[in-house]
């Protein structure tokens, strides 16, 4: 499973606690998701930073 952030993201920081495996803050101040395909061992929390972005940001690839 790979994920991306769109253009809603506000920045708010809560994916890259939630899973920072698989989501970072970028110099931009705003999320971006890793490029590498999220091992299976990553995917609850992945799917947990997705599914709470506030702003719905985070979509699967
Ligand atoms: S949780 Fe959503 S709004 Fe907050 S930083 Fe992550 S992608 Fe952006």
């Amino acid at each position: 499973m790979k994920y991306k952030v769109n253009e809603t993201c506000i920045g708010c920081g809560l994916c890259a606690s939630t899973c920072p495996e698989a989501f970072s803050m970028g110099d931009s101040g705003l999320a971006v998701a890793t490029e590498k395909e999220v091992s299976t061992e990553l995917l609850a929390s992945a799917e947990d930073a997705k599914n709470g972005c506030p702003l719905g940001a985070i979509t699967e690839e």
